[in-house]
């Protein structure tokens, strides 16, 4: 099954595409993810879009579709995948509509996140995650249990995304209002659109994405 969560950023679509990745067994491809890595280790790709992510704007089409492209190839994906982050603009979910028909394949859910740009702008800014296992907290809504220390992990090593600051959250969005909105009649179209509400409870989220994904 080829599932993907689409949403603002901060809508709580990576907190849901892991716990749904775990839980059918499906890896959980997140651009945003693997360009960060990129950008960690300084490949060329890295290089180019370490300016463009901290200005809040959409690395090239052609990078993100060609790091896709590559990602699906892998074995861990023949049984399906959940796309995190991808597609942002019609020419990206057009090549990725091209690399599936190749496979004789279709996107069969997408599941948008719908949340008000107020709400956004404030997880945003609290968001902070476990440096060494990738749990992610909130100050807000979801801090460590105990003070300091992962609860998955017990690391006390947090860090928080360098785009997740007022100014480059307001850019992110508009970039998501002006480019990748413009998806949602296309995938409607299709007959494979769902909308949910991402701001009910964690649980309560991903229990309305496990009854999408078995209908
Ligand atoms: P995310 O973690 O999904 O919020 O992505 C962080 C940043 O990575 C975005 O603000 C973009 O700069 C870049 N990015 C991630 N996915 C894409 C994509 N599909 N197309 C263009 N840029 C992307």
């Amino acid at each position: 099954m080829i599932i993907i969560l689409f949403g603002p950023p901060g809508c709580g679509k990576g907190t849901q595409a892991s716990i749904i990745a775990k839980e059918n067994y499906y890896p959980h491809l997140s651009t945003g993810d693997m360009l960060r890595e990129a950008v960690k280790f300084k490949t060329e790709t890295g290089l180019i879009a370490a300016k463009i992510m901290e200005e809040g704007k959409l690395v090239s089409d052609d990078i993100v579709v060609n790091i896709i492209k590559d990602r699906i190839e892998q074995k861990d994906c023949e049984n399906g995948f959940i796309l995190d982050g991808f597609p942002r603009t019609i020419a990206q979910a057009k090549e990725l509509d091209n690399m599936l028909l190749e496979k004789e394949l279709l996107v069969n859910l997408v599941i948008e996140f719908s949340v008000n740009d107020e709400v956004l702008l404030n997880r945003i800014e609290g968001r902070f995650s476990c440096n060494d296992c990738g749990a992610g907290y909130n100050d807000h809504t979801r801090m460590p249990l105990k003070d300091g220390i992962c609860d998955d992990c017990e690391s006390s090593n947090f860090i928080r995304r360098k785009d997740d600051n007022k100014e480059t959250a307001s850019k992110r969005l508009e970039s998501y209002n002006e480019e990748t909105l413009p998806l949602l009649p296309y995938y409607k179209d299709k007959q494979v659109l769902f909308s949910i509400d991402g701001l009910a409870d964690i649980k309560n989220v991903t229990n309305e994405i496990m009854s999408l994904i078995q209908k």
